[in-house]
């Protein structure tokens, strides 16, 4: 079964992969990960990466692909995979079905959206506050300290970091929501959309998903799903 995670910055996309890969036993791939380590072991695939990032070049869809596939072929991944960081684009989503259907002839079975409103969102990454003096991080809401603004320790003022600012946060949002909600759309009038609700407690969003997976007709993905195919019948 191929799986596709998404989420925003703050959904808490990172603590679900790492739980859901132990509990439906399925490799957990991020491309991120997948880069770093190709560059870091000087593999081919690593050593083209890298001269398009030195070069300031994106890497080409084919290229990520490719990666993929290569690891979605080791014993590692043999229950399948929850892909995570790719797609981004519906070009790449189109391309990556294709590619999953050519080499395991199984597309994407089911995309998970951990759904969380963006003011919640923000709630989440910027309330942030850290103190100078003894380096104890507090949270506005979660974590906050016993004086508003002032260390619990020394009473030291604290501050905020810049990646922990609203302002910063405010556009990391806008820039992930941009390039992400015409992929959700899209998986959603495909019907391989698992909206699941992310302001929940992290066990309860976790059995929501298991759930929603348990759900799926077997061999769901080596049937009719073609991603794409709607564009081709119309034309022909
Ligand atoms: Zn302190």
């Amino acid at each position: 079964m191929y799986l596709i995670l998404l989420g925003a910055p703050g959904a808490g996309k990172g603590t679900q992969a790492h739980v859901l890969t132990d509990l439906i036993k399925i490799a957990h791939v991020s491309s991120g990960d997948l880069f770093r380590e190709n560059i870091k072991n000087g593999t081919p695939i690593g050593i083209e990466a890298q001269g398009y990032i030195n070069r300031g070049e994106l890497v080409p869809d084919e290229t990520v692909i490719e990666m993929i596939m290569e690891h979605l072929s080791t014993p590692a991944c043999r229950n399948g995979a929850l892909l995570d960081g790719f797609p981004r684009t519906i070009y790449q989503a189109d391309a990556l079905n294709e590619a999953l259907r050519e080499h395991f002839k199984e597309g994407i079975s089911r995309v998970i959206y951990i759904k969380v409103d963006t003011d919640e969102l923000l709630q989440r990454l910027s309330g942030r506050w850290i103190c100078p003096v003894c380096q104890t991080p507090y949270h506005e809401i979660n974590n906050p300290p016993r004086v508003k603004g002032k260390c619990d320790q020394e009473g030291a003022e604290l501050y905020q970091r810049d990646d922990d600012k609203r302002s910063t946060a405010e556009r990391r949002l806008q820039v992930y929501f941009n390039q992400t909600m015409p992929l959700i759309d899209y998986y959603k009038e495909h019907g391989l959309l698992l909206e699941i609700n992310g302001q929940q407690p992290v066990e309860k969003v976790t059995r929501d998903i298991v759930t929603a997976l348990e759900a799926i007709p077997a061999n769901e993905g080596k049937k009719s799903i073609m991603l794409g195919e709607t564009e081709e019948s119309l034309v022909a």
